[in-house]
């Protein structure tokens, strides 16, 4: 397994849209781990293609406790409830803001090796395969906030960048 880079918004390919994948098998399973690895060492609770650089429609994801899942191909096919809560992304680091999203939703899609999921997912799961299905359409959780939150919010980013950017050079 292997750490990769965590691509910071809005380099490419985070705002472009993920092409689907039709290749399965051990190395689109080494990538999820990799993934999984990646987002474990930021203490992620998901992380999606594009933010690792590969712009393909895969991601991965772990509630606290639970079990990790990969998704390839994902499809929400059935939206329920909308709550708003606190979100945060591993390409925004120290970013946060309130995003409405479906309580309960209906996935469809393949793990690495191509066997069919299908599954329903609520709050907090739910939560975070919508904010990691947005990536693979090349949104943001900013991309979900009103006008003027989204501009104070895009402000703020760009202050942290240079925090981080400065940070980088000194170390
Ligand atoms: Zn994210």
């Amino acid at each position: 397994m292997a750490l990769r880079d965590i691509v910071l918004y809005p380099d490419d390919p985070l705002t472009e849209k993920a092409a689907p994948i039709d290749t399965f098998g051990p190395e689109l399973a080494k990538l999820a781990e990799d993934m999984l690895e990646t987002m474990d060492a930021y203490d992620g609770v998901g992380l999606a293609g594009p933010q690792v650089g590969v712009s393909r429609r895969i991601l991965v994801c772990r509630e606290p406790d639970a079990e990790p899942r990969c998704l390839v191909n994902p499809e929400i096919i059935a939206r329920d409830g909308k709550e708003t809560a606190e979100e945060g992304c591993l390409s925004l680091p120290a970013l946060y803001a309130p995003v409405a999203r479906a309580t309960k939703i209906k996935v469809r899609a393949c793990d690495p090796m191509g066997r069919s999921l299908e599954f329903e997912a609520t709050n907090l799961l739910a939560r975070i395969i919508q904010h990691e299905c947005d990536h693979l359409d090349g949104i943001v959780f900013l991309d979900r906030l009103d006008v003027l939150t989204r501009q104070a919010k895009l402000q703020e980013w760009e202050e942290i960048r240079q925090q981080l950017s400065a940070a980088a050079e000194t170390a």
